[in-house]
């Protein structure tokens, strides 16, 4: 049976009554070779778990199975568990876990799989794509790798560098916790049904080495937030954001570090931002 087909789709919406969720995102794919693509990528051994993020019915999931040890795929919708027993039926290695996956604990998942390694992969429901990213880096997810898809303007903005209208907070987080690879860019038609963007799926390979050396993580992430949260101010007003810190302390701070005060967040790199946020750490001390 090719699930992917738009003729299965709608063969399996008929025969369960089922009903796509726009709310959830449900936006299934339809192209072999986008499906054939993640899973190549991804790079799957048969020692590996694979955590599938939303299955819907089943495309990634069938395809992982027959190279992982493992696939935990955690699907909210209840709706689509009974059609997903029936998708995945032949096959003994997948359990489906009817779950938010903002609300489970993936370590854990990890930890009781008994697998030397973990990797994860999705096809993001578009309303949580960013939650469930800075979620798995932020928990520290023991996984080597996140393979997703997203809205291509997400994608963009978590590749961009500094100085340009996409970089944000969200491209910080994303570039010091991984290296980013883009697998494809995928256009809107071969989902069913179409959404109306365009989407890109990209490879997040979790950094053993961290690209900074920072004295409290925390307030790194304390200084990104505050930079980028008053982007359009200098960076000696949207840094007072950081918390018990006078516009005196940040001058002082960017004079210390080398860094123009009439600068903007925009422009910072990884690194600049963990001068600032090393000399507030010293200072916090
Ligand atoms: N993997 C399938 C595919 O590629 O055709 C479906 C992808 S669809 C874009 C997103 C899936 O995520 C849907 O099945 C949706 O029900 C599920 N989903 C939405 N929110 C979720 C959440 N918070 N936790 C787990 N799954 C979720």
């Amino acid at each position: 049976m090719k699930l992917y087909a738009p003729s299965t789709i709608k063969e399996i919406k008929e025969k369960y009554r089922f009903k796509l969720s726009k709310s959830l995102g449900q936006n299934f794919l339809t192209d072999k070779n986008i499906i054939d693509k993640i899973i190549d990528e991804t790079d799957i051994t048969d020692e590996d778990l694979v955590i599938e993020i939303g299955p819907g019915l089943g495309v990634l999931t069938a395809e992982a199975a027959q190279r992982a040890k493992k696939v935990v795929a955690v699907e909210i919708d209840k709706n689509l568990i009974p059609i997903l027993e029936d998708t995945l039926s032949e096959y003994s290695n997948v359990e489906v876990i009817n779950r938010d996956v903002l609300k489970t604990d993936l370590n854990a998942i990890i930890r009781e799989s008994g697998c030397k390694r973990a990797k994860i992969i999705g096809n993001l429901p578009y309303y949580i794509t960013t939650p469930i990213i800075m979620g798995l880096l932020e928990g520290n997810v023991h996984a080597d790798s996140i393979t997703i898809m997203m809205q291509k303007e997400v994608a963009d903005r978590i590749k961009s560098g500094p100085g340009t209208k996409a970089y944000g907070a969200l491209s910080v987080a994303v570039q010091y916790y991984c290296t980013i690879n883009t697998v494809s860019i995928v256009p809107k038609e071969v989902f069913y049904p179409a959404p109306k963007v365009d989407s890109a799926v990209l490879r997040l390979d979790i950094r053993e080495e961290k690209p900074v050396s920072l004295i409290d993580e925390k307030m790194f992430f304390r200084c990104i937030k505050a930079g980028f949260g008053q982007r359009r101010k200098t960076l000696s007003n949207s840094l007072m954001g950081v918390g018990d810190v006078t516009k005196e302390d940040v001058v002082n701070c960017l004079q210390a570090v080398g860094i123009d005060e009439k600068r903007r967040a925009e422009t910072l790199s990884l690194d600049e931002f963990a001068e600032i946020a090393n000399y507030f750490s010293k200072r916090e001390k």
